[in-house]
């Protein structure tokens, strides 16, 4: 599933051919890019099954197409860590929801994604979420002085594929310390859920405020 909004003017619509419930122009604030007045915001409530409610919305820049998504849950959650192996191609298709305020982490490859003030909430799939840390990982990769580190990227980037082509498994670890993240699978075989204890809660909590304070996203 596509996870911009395409369309401009009049019935936007999104690939799965959702249409957005609102559009407005933000014409008081600037562009944090470009610094025009030319900001468009996108929104609209999802029904997620096995999940609730969700508010997408995505603020665009019609001059420079800059653009920032965000996802919150409209159901009160509990703190909560989903643990979804990945070992099979069907795997993509698995409904993730990120907000803001989630970790993502792959244990068996050290791979961990900290919330920052950048941190963009998305309604995803184990694809989409997969694509992005990839990008992640060969970005790493390309600023990494030491042939080593190049090397673990070209390791990681292995691993991921191998496991969604079925011949690898790596579990996907999404914790959210106000419960607006999830894993959703149809089939909740391969899904672990446990609400988070009240130490974790609070070492997430501020986590995600010394993220703020460093200014970007942590890897
Ligand atoms: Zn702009």
């Amino acid at each position: 599933m596509s996870e911009k909004p395409d369309g401009e003017g009049g019935g936007s619509e999104e690939g799965d051919g959702e249409s957005f419930r609102y559009q407005m122009e933000v014409s008081d604030q600037e562009c944090p890019v470009c610094g025009r007045k030319a900001l468009r915001v996108y929104g609209r409530v999802d029904e997620i099954p096995h999940f609730g409610r969700v508010l997408e919305q995505f603020i665009q820049c019609e001059a420079c197409g800059y653009r920032i998504s965000d996802v919150m849950c409209l159901e009160e959650r509990d703190p909560a860590e989903y643990r979804y192996r990945v070992n099979s191609p069907d795997d993509v298709k698995v409904r993730v929801i990120r907000s803001p305020s989630g970790f993502l982490e792959i244990p068996e490859l050290g791979v961990k994604v900290r919330p920052g003030p950048a941190a963009e909430g998305f309604v995803s799939n184990v694809e989409g979420v997969l694509r992005r840390i990839k990008a992640h990982v060969r970005m790493a990769a390309k600023w990494a002085d030491r042939e080593e580190a190049r090397e673990r990227a070209r390791e990681i980037l292995d691993r991921i594929e191998a496991a969604l082509s079925g011949e690898d498994e790596i579990t996907l670890v999404l914790k959210d310390p106000y419960g607006h993240s999830a894993i959703v699978p149809e089939d909740e075989e391969k899904l672990e859920v446990r609400r988070l204890e009240e130490d974790e809660v609070r070492r997430l909590r501020s986590l995600i405020l010394r993220g703020s304070l460093q200014g970007r996203e942590t890897f």
